[in-house]
C-alpha cells in the first residue's frame, strides 16, 4: 500500500492537473461508467461534522472514499478546521491501494469542478469575474477561473469586509485589477459570478444578475445552506456535478422544494463534456453550475496524486 502524505500535495499536483482529472470523472459519470456511493455526515457534537464521500469509476479503475470532516476546535491547535484523507482500494479485488492526504486535494478539485463549469458554459467574451465569498476556497477559486477565461478585472463582496484584502492579493498575484463592492454593483458588472461561502440564507439575489451571467454556485454542500435567491435558478439553466446531490444538499435543494425547479430540468455537466447536451445556447441565457462536491471528484485528484508520487519516487510504500 501507498502512502502520499499531506505534505507532498503541493508540490505534486497542479491546477491543471485537478482540471483534468475532474473532467474525466465527470464525464465518466454521464457515459455510465461511474458513480458515486451515498454521502454519510454526521454531526459528533460541539459543531463537529464528520463523513464519507465514496464511489466507483470503472473507467479510471478507481474505488475509494474520503473519509473527512469540520472541526471547529482546529484553528486554536494551530490546525485548518476541515481535515480529511482518501483511501483508495483496487476495484477487482478490494485490497487497499493508497492513503492520500485530502486536505488540499479537496480545495484543488472543488476550485477545478467550478473551473470546468466556467470552461464549459460562461460567454467566450467574459472580462469580469465577480466573487461572493472570501474564505479558504475562494484564493483556490479565483486561481481556477483565471486559468479558463481571459478575465481583466475581478469585483468581490464578502459579509465579513476584513476578509476581502487576502483575496484581493490573489487577484494582483494574477495581474487583476480588483474592487470590493455591494452585491448589487457586482452583479451589474460581472459576467461570470463564483459564489463559495457557508452561507444559511441567501446573498445574492434574482434581480442582482444580468441576463447571459454564468454562475458557479459552489459554497452549498449540505442541507440548510444558501447562497443565491431561488428565483435565480428557476430564470438560469441549471447544472450540476451530480443530480441527486444538487436537489438533497446543494444549492438547487430550495428551488426544487419550493417548486420552482424540476429534476428534469437540472442537467449533469457531465452531459455537457461527452457533447450528449449542448450547454449554453445563447448569449443572454443565464448559465448556474451547482458544485456540491462528489466523492468521484476525490478519488479522481488522489489517483492522480498517486501516479505523480510514484513516477517521482515520493510515495512511501508499507506492507499490508
Ligand atoms: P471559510 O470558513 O474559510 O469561509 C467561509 C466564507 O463564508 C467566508 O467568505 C465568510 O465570510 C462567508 N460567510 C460565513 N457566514 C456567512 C453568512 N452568514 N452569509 C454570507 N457569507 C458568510 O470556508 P471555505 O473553506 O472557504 O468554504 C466555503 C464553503 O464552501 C463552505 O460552505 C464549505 O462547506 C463549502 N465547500 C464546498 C465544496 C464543494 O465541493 N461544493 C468543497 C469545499 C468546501
Amino acid at each position: 500500500m501507498l502512502i502520499v502524505p499531506e505534505a507532498l500535495i503541493a508540490g505534486l499536483v497542479t491546477p491543471a492537473d485537478a482540471f483534468a482529472a475532474v473532467e474525466a470523472a465527470f464525464a465518466a459519470m454521464a457515459r455510465g461508467d461511474a458513480h458515486n456511493f451515498p454521502v454519510v455526515r454526521e454531526a459528533l457534537g460541539e459543531g463537529r461534522q464528520y463523513g464519507f464521500k465514496s464511489g466507483i469509476d470503472r473507467a479510471g479503475g478507481v474505488l475509494g472514499v474520503k473519509a473527512g470532516g469540520y472541526f471547529p476546535g482546529n484553528m486554536a491547535r494551530g490546525m485548518i478546521n476541515h481535515q480529511s484523507s482518501v483511501f483508495l482500494f483496487d476495484p477487482e479485488t478490494g485490497a487497499p491501494v493508497a492513503m492520500v492526504g485530502g486536505n488540499l486535494l479537496t480545495a484543488l478539485r472543488t476550485a477545478a469542478a467550478s473551473a470546468i463549469s466556467i470552461d464549459r458554459l460562461a460567454r467566450r467574451d467574459v472580462r469580469v469575474l465577480g466573487m461572493v465569498g472570501a474564505g479558504h476556497q475562494a484564493a483556490f477559486q479565483l486561481r481556477a477561473a483565471a486559468r479558463v477565461r481571459d478575465f481583466d478585472r475581478v469585483v468581490a463582496w464578502n459579509l465579513h469586509p476584513d476578509m476581502l484584502p487576502g483575496l484581493g492579493r490573489v487577484a494582483e498575484e494574477l495581474g487583476l485589477a480588483f474592487e470590493a463592492v455591494s452585491l448589487e454593483n457586482l452583479g451589474a458588472q460581472a459576467d461570470v459570478i463564483v459564489t463559495i461561502t457557508s452561507s444559511p440564507a441567501a446573498s445574492l439575489l434574482d434581480r442582482h444578475v444580468r441576463p447571459g451571467t454564468h454562475l458557479a454556485c459552489m459554497g452549498t454542500d449540505t442541507k440548510g445552506k444558501q447562497e443565491v435567491e431561488p428565483a435565480l435558478l428557476a430564470r438560469a439553466a441549471v447544472f450540476t456535478d451530480e443530480v441527486a446531490q444538487s436537489m438533497t444538499i446543494g444549492e438547487a435543494q430550495h428551488a426544487v422544494a419550493l417548486g420552482l425547479l424540476a429534476e428534469s430540468a437540472i442537467t449533469p455537466i457531465g452531459q455537457v463534456l461527452t457533447g450528449a447536451h449542448p450547454g449554453r445556447i445563447s448569449a443572454d441565457q443565464i448559465t448556474l453550475f451547482d458544485g456540491t462536491g462528489v466523492g468521484l471528484q476525490d478519488l479522481a485528484v488522489a489517483a492522480r496524486a498517486v501516479d505523480l508520487a510514484v513516477a517521482r519516487g515520493l510515495a512511501t510504500t508499507v506492507e499490508v
